[in-house]
């Protein structure tokens, strides 16, 4: 499939942030812009989780899609403050990020954890954002693509060619997010090349990569046109209507409609 073809996928990672009355401006804005963008854009939130019935009350019927920024490893149980991906999924959520680096750093999740997260998600119908990124030590060491290689193998170890093709990849450089100072639209290229390769000799060469890492309205366009650069997964500016909405519209100018 062509660059074309796979189209564009922008969603915002809400972070832990977010009440409810500033939450329904949001999305009720994003919502409005979302109708204004051709088909071939998709876009989506991932709210707190508290939140998922405010962004399905508030979303259904529009062309926006919702979810969650992490699940449980397990199903159901006692799990004090635990989140199942089935239970995501009675509020039509349909996205789940696993593996961001804010849990990896600051709740010790293991890339295996963050493999059987992302089984947890699949089996409940969800579509996972596995993020994947190195720290500024590894990239200065030269270790960029041995770290994000094994994070990725970790979990395409755990899935079938089916399974595999049903997620959604990201690229988060950790020392771009948060910071303001994104990996250049050839750095963000190299290493989404390098993905979609591991990816393809596992069958599953048209999963979307997004780049993640201090997305804005000025520098979208410019990391969406690459050739491997599928969308984004937004944060800091993903609370902002006007500047999530103008990532939208930079994903849009990269795309066939565009
Ligand atoms: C993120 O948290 O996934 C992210 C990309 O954050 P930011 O856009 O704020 O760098």
């Amino acid at each position: 499939m062509s660059k074309q073809q796979r189209g564009k996928l922008v969603v915002g990672n809400w972070k832990m942030h977010g009440r409810l009355a500033a939450n329904t401006a949001l999305l009720q804005a994003v919502a409005q812009g979302a109708d204004e963008l051709p088909a071939d854009v998709r876009v989506g939130v991932c709210v707190p989780s508290l939140y998922v019935a405010q962004a399905q009350s508030l979303l259904e019927g529009s062309p926006v899609v919702w979810g969650v920024q992490d699940v449980s490893a397990f199903t159901h149980g006692a799990y004090t403050g635990e989140v199942a991906a089935p239970m995501v999924t009675d509020f039509g959520a349909t996205l789940a990020i696993v593996g961001h680096s804010e849990r990896r750093a600051y709740h010790r999740e293991s890339a295996e954890l963050v493999a059987v997260k992302t089984q947890r998600a699949l089996e409940a119908g969800l579509t996972p954002i596995v993020c994947v990124g190195e720290t500024l030590e590894e990239r200065e060491g030269g270790l960029t693509e041995r770290v994000v290689g094994a994070q990725l193998d970790e979990v395409l170890a755990k899935l079938s060619a089916q399974e595999a093709a049903r997620l959604v990849v990201a690229y988060e450089p950790v020392w771009a997010i948060g910071t303001g100072k994104s990996a250049s639209a050839e750095q963000a290229q190299a290493v989404h090349a390098f993905l979609r390769a591991r990816l393809a000799a596992e069958g599953a060469a048209d999963v979307p990569l997004l780049y993640g890492g201090s997305v804005k309205p000025d520098n979208a366009e410019e990391l969406f046109r690459q050739l491997d650069i599928d969308g984004g997964l937004i944060g800091g500016a993903s609370l902002k209507a006007q500047d999530f909405l103008a990532i939208c519209k930079a994903a849009a100018a990269t795309s066939v409609a565009g």
